[in-house]
C-alpha cells in the first residue's frame, strides 16, 4: 500500500492566507518531496452547494478561482492530480453506503459542524446535505484511499469522523478502506489563523480574509486596519502579542532573513515581541513589516496567477484530465466497497451457485 495524499477546498471563494499556511502550502512541499505515491486536491463543489444550494452560479465561478489559486501556489498538475468532486459519481454513492454507518446524534456532536450551523444562522432549517457532509468527506478520503490528510485544525473532528467510518466498515464488511492520518501544521500560529479582524479563523464566510490574489495595495490596507491589542493605545504602552493577529500572522510567515532584509532593529521575532510587549514599539511599525512579510510570499504567487489567467483552457484541460482519472480510482474502490457489502450482485459467482443450488439446477 503505498502513501496518498487527499485534501481540498470548497470553492466558495478564492483562497485566502489562512488556506495557505493551514494546507495549501505543505501540500506544495508534500508533492515535491517525492515521498508520496499519489496526491489527490478536490475542489469540493458538491460540499459547497450543501450551504450554497440557492447560488450554483457563486460555486461554479469560484471553480476556475480555487484552481488559478492552485497553480500559482505551486500545485503541479504533472505530479498532483486536481479534481472536482461532482464529477466523480462514485463519490455520492460512497456517501450513501456510509451514511447507514452513522448515527444522527454522532453528527450532531460534531463541534465544527455545530459551529458552521451557528456561523450560518441556520438554526432549525439545517439542510439535511449539509448536516451530512462529514460523511461526504468520508467518502472523498476513502475513495483515493488516502493514508494523510493535510489540513487545518478546523477538519479535525471530520478526519476522526472519517476514521470511525472506516473502522466500522472494515468491521462490518471485512478489511476494505484505508485508514486516514490527519497532517495538521507544524507551526501552532497555521492551525486556526485568526481573521484580519481579530476573530478566531479566517474565513471566507466570514469576510475578513487577505487573499492570495489581492493586490499589493489592498494587502497593504487590510493589513493597516487590521485589529491589534485594543490596550495598546500609545507607542510607550506596554502590548500584548497573544490574540493580537498582526503578531499571529508573523509567526505565520516571518523568518530571520526577513528582519535581516527588512528590519534589522531585531534579529528575530521571539526579539521584536519582547519590545512590544515592553512597550515602545508602535502597531505601525508591525504592520509594515508584516506588509513586506507578506509581500514576499504573495508577489511569486500573484506573478504566477498573472501568468496562469491568461490559460484558462489549459487550467479547464487540467481539471478536466484530473477529475477522469481521479474517477478511475474512485470506481475501482467503489467495486471493492460493493463486493465487500455483497451487493455485487452480477459478479458474485458463489452467490450464484448458491442459488442454483436452493433451487436445484433445471
Ligand atoms: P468556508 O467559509 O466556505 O467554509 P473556509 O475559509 O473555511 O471556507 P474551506 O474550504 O472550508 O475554507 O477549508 C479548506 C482548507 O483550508 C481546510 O483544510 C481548512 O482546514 C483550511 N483552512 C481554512 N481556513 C483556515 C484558517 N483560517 N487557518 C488554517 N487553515 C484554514
Ligand atoms: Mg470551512
Amino acid at each position: 500500500m503505498g502513501k496518498v495524499i487527499l485534501t481540498g477546498d470548497r470553492p466558495t471563494g478564492r483562497l485566502h492566507v489562512g488556506h495557505y499556511v493551514g494546507s495549501l502550502r505543505r501540500r506544495v512541499e508534500l508533492q515535491n518531496s517525492g515521498d508520496y505515491d499519489a496526491v489527490y486536491i478536490m475542489i469540493a463543489d458538491a460540499q459547497a452547494l450543501t450551504d450554497n444550494a440557492d447560488n450554483p452560479e457563486k460555486v461554479r465561478q469560484n471553480i476556475v478561482e480555487v484552481a488559478l489559486d492552485y497553480l500559482s501556489a505551486g500545485l503541479d498538475p504533472d505530479k498532483s492530480t486536481i479534481l472536482i468532486q461532482s464529477q466523480i459519481p462514485e463519490l455520492t454513492e460512497l456517501t450513501f453506503y456510509y451514511a447507514n454507518l452513522v448515527t444522527v446524534s454522532r453528527l450532531q456532536r460534531n463541534p465544527t459542524v455545530k459551529s458552521e450551523i451557528q456561523m450560518r444562522g441556520f438554526e432549525t432549517s439545517i439542510p439535511v446535505g449539509f448536516f451530512t457532509y462529514p460523511i461526504s468527506q468520508a467518502a472523498d478520503i476513502t475513495a483515493f484511499r488516502a493514508t494523510t490528510v493535510p489540513v487545518g485544525e478546523d477538519q479535525e473532528p471530520m478526519l476522526e469522523q472519517c476514521r470511525e467510518i472506516v473502522h466500522k466498515f472494515n468491521t462490518v464488511y471485512g478489511e476494505t478502506l484505508t485508514m486516514p492520518q490527519i497532517l495538521l501544521p507544524d507551526n501552532a500560529a497555521c492551525l486556526r489563523l485568526p481573521g484580519t479582524d481579530g476573530k478566531a479563523k479566517m474565513s471566507k464566510s466570514l469576510g475578513n480574509c487577505i487573499y492570495l490574489s489581492d493586490t499589493p495595495e489592498e494587502v497593504r490596507q487590510k493589513v493597516m486596519g487590521m485589529y491589534t491589542d485594543p490596550d495598546h493605545l500609545r507607542v510607550s504602552d506596554p502590548g500584548k502579542v497573544e490574540g493580537n493577529p498582526v503578531f499571529t500572522y508573523l509567526d505565520a510567515f516571518c523568518t530571520d532573513d526577513m528582519f535581516a532584509e527588512y528590519l534589522p532593529d531585531y534579529q528575530n521575532l521571539d526579539e521584536m515581541k519582547a519590545h512590544y510587549q515592553r512597550g515602545g514599539l508602535g502597531d505601525v511599525k508591525v504592520k509594515k513589516f508584516l506588509i513586506k512579510v507578506m509581500e514576499e510570499t504573495l508577489a511569486p504567487i500573484r506573478e504566477k496567477r498573472h501568468a496562469w489567467e491568461k490559460r484558462i483552457p489549459d487550467v479547464y484541460d487540467i481539471l478536466h484530465d484530473g477529475s477522469m482519472r481521479a474517477e478511475k480510482v474512485a470506481a475501482s474502490t467503489l467495486a471493492d466497497v460493493k463486493a465487500s457489502m455483497r451487493i455485487n450482485y452480477f459478479d458474485d459467482q458463489a452467490l450464484i451457485a448458491e442459488q442454483i443450488k436452493k433451487y436445484g439446477a433445471r
